[in-house]
């Protein structure tokens, strides 16, 4: 092919013989870039949090959207029951799976995320409109749709495994909703957060005994609500400094309770949300990476 080329633009055959000789580019750079003398010890992996995804559609719509758009993630999970994870996006690009928001001090969270979407519907056909007509303003457990065990499976081995390359703290694995709560609600109250803690040692969960000396009504009586928002805030969650439960803030409770408290979610702060959160704040207390 090569020699066809050089052959149409007339060239002789032993000019081809000098093209493949060492590259004028390469001899003269005037240095020579070491990395062994030298090393740092002030350093941490690029990649700093995952976030998980539901795609609201099915596995063909899923795959046309994530590989044809301008959405995208590193990974996709179908709901197939077979062995196959699809990897959308090379680890060391940045997906467009995140969007505004922030958690833990970080925003652009494309930036320093690994995104996995989960083929799963979100919210049941039934329910779709269920905040329209004003009457409810956050969608119960039961309005969402269930993950098949074995996507769970997937998703934890995966998550599993990123977070063993880059040392993700378990804070740092979060929902979408976590992220950006007043513009997503995924992956939903039925992402068994739980379940990944206990069985796959995958992200932060309260220790039941902390959560339990916490559960003081004199104490959530007492507390104002900058000192609640400020309780979120020292979690992770992006919360704005308003004097009261305006629509963002209780944006911010529901995604915490979609999370935390998923059974319940209700976007009001109540005594089991407020004991969960401090138990959270004790358990994970200084364990900020952010230099
Ligand atoms: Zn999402």
């Amino acid at each position: 092919m090569v020699k066809n080329i050089f052959l149409a633009f007339g060239l002789t055959l032993p000019l081809i013989g000098c093209v493949t000789t060492t590259s004028p580019v390469a001899t003269t750079k005037s240095y020579i870039v070491d990395s062994k003398t030298y090393q740092a010890t002030g350093k941490s992996e690029r990649i700093k949090t995952i976030v998980l995804h539901y795609t609201v559609s099915d596995n063909d719509r899923s795959i046309k959207t994530l590989t044809t758009g301008k959405v995208s993630a590193h990974y996709l999970v179908l709901d197939n029951d077979d062995d196959k994870i699809y990897n959308l996006v090379p680890e060391n690009e940045r997906a467009w799976h995140a969007g505004d928001g922030g958690f833990a001090g970080r925003t652009i969270l494309n930036d320093t995320s690994i995104g996995i979407e989960i083929v799963n519907a979100g919210i049941a056909p039934e329910y779709k409109d269920a905040l329209k007509n004003g009457n409810i303003d956050y969608h119960p457990y039961e309005h969402y749709v269930a993950f098949n065990e074995w996507q769970i499976k997937k998703v934890a081995e995966l998550v599993q495994d990123i977070t063993t390359r880059y040392d993700i703290s378990p804070k740092n694995i979060i929902g979408h909703s976590d992220m950006a709560p007043s513009r997503k609600i995924d992956p939903g109250a039925k992402f068994p957060w739980q379940q990944l803690y206990k069985d796959y040692g995958i992200g932060a969960w309260y220790d039941a005994a902390d959560k339990l000396a916490f559960m003081d009504t004199n104490a959530f009586a007492a507390a104002t609500i900058p000192e609640l928002k400020q309780q979120f805030r020292d979690y992770g969650y992006q919360i704005n400094n308003s004097d009261e439960w305006d629509k963002a803030s209780r944006d911010v409770v529901y995604a915490f309770q979609l999370h935390f408290r998923p059974r319940n979610p209700t976007g009001t702060v109540d005594l089991e949300t407020y004991a969960i959160l401090k138990a959270l704040n004790k358990k994970y207390a200084d364990t900020s990476d952010f230099y």
